[in-house]
């Protein structure tokens, strides 16, 4: 599980969803724990070793470096939803215009319901690395498996970190897609009935992972 976290780390960054060393990754291993990707070490140097299991308080049980100042983001998440097993954060440019913008990012392509549950919900604004944004974001993916934190960037969850990789991927490109479609004069809705059938795959997939 801890080259799971290694590789979609560094897939997150060459995909251009971070930029430096901001944004995380983590997994739920086996045993319940957690792997968290450390604070303040690029991804393009970053080794297995730098990782660190922390338990679902947030206390270090194998590491030696400082887990991600956001950590509290990604336990609220596994505290909440046993079905979630990876989770990313991350600051992807379209994805974070929206967050900006404060407005959510419109289910207007097809099948992006089935990976991602419906619309992409804003949270309410509250401070980077702190308890209250965990809570926020799990209010949040109840109903969804991706959230945009106000003024920040995003959230995804997914069983593992490559699904919860893939959902923020969709998502980033549907932002710019929908960026682009207003600006050719707004984007239309998919009838209720197709994202209503998409919905069902969601619940279903999201209760009865495949991985
Ligand atoms: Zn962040």
């Amino acid at each position: 599980m801890k080259q799971v976290v290694l590789d979609t780390a560094k897939e997150m960054y060459r995909k251009g969803l971070v930029e430096g060393t901001s944004g995380n990754v983590s997994a739920r291993m086996p045993d319940g724990n957690v792997c968290v990707t450390p604070s303040s070490v690029p991804y393009e140097t970053m080794v297995l070793d730098d990782l660190v299991v922390v338990d679902l308080d947030a206390n270090v049980l194998d590491g030696h470096r400082m887990p991600t100042s956001e950590k509290d983001l990604h336990l609220a998440c596994y505290r909440a939803f046993d079905e979630v097993g990876g989770v990313i954060h991350s600051h992807p440019v379209h994805g974070s215009m929206f967050a900006c913008a404060r407005q959510p990012i419109p289910a207007a392509i097809e099948e992006f319901v089935v990976f991602v549950g419906g619309d992409v919900p804003v949270c309410d604004y509250t401070l980077t690395g702190t308890a209250d944004l965990g809570k926020e974001a799990v209010r949040n993916l109840e109903q969804s498996s991706a959230a945009l934190l106000a003024s920040h960037g995003m959230i995804t969850i997914g069983p593992t970190p490559t699904e919860a990789l893939h959902v923020a991927l969709v998502v980033e490109r549907t932002a710019q897609i929908v960026h682009g479609a207003r600006l050719l004069g707004g984007e239309h809705p998919l009838p209720e009935k197709t994202n209503k059938n998409f919905r069902g795959v969601y619940e279903y997939l999201r209760k009865n992972p495949m991985s």
